[in-house]
């Protein structure tokens, strides 16, 4: 499971990738206007950015450059999804900092063994793995709170 902020200001496609995500287990948000994203991206801490390239206000491109030049954000990889696929696409898209693109109208297979490429892929670099590994430690283990000695106290003070 990860966290997807998603970039598009067509509807119809934010709702087939948000579903699509989330029939893969994955958390996500929506940001309809680009001038939003990056607010978006500090707050909701996404694991991988999806932007469409033709955007309004903002580009794609634009946004994936605010976003490589963000000290918080530059580490999040980026997916970039485009109706246009000229020859010289490829460069251009990946030179803004995407790390794939995928062609619009998109193959949901394709769609999701990309999404599931770029997790991969950001999982091993050891930036994201020390925070992966930090997470991990997170969860409570059952039965932790009535191990003896564990740290609770059965009669609070509070009473
Ligand atoms: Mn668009």
């Amino acid at each position: 499971m990860a966290r997807i902020l998603v970039v598009e200001d067509n509807a119809l496609n934010i709702k087939l990738f948000c579903d699509l995500l989330a029939a893969h287990g994955h958390e996500t948000e929506a940001v309809t206007d680009s001038r939003d994203a990056i607010d978006a991206a500090r707050a909701f801490r996404p694991d991988l950015v999806i932007t469409d390239i033709q955007l309004p206000h903002v580009s794609g491109l634009e946004l994936m450059g605010l976003l490589r030049n963000d000290p918080d954000l530059k580490a999040v990889p980026i997916m970039a999804v485009t109706a246009y696929s000229a020859q010289g696409d490829d460069e251009r898209i990946r030179a803004a900092g995407a790390q794939a693109y995928v062609s619009k109208p998109i193959s949901v297979a394709k769609f999701a063994a990309t999404v599931d490429e770029l997790l991969a892929a950001s999982a091993c670099e050891p930036e994201r793995k020390a925070g992966a590994a930090a997470d991990a430690e997170t969860p409570i283990e059952a039965g932790q709170d009535i191990a003896p000695g564990g740290g609770i106290d059965p009669e609070p003070s509070f009473g």
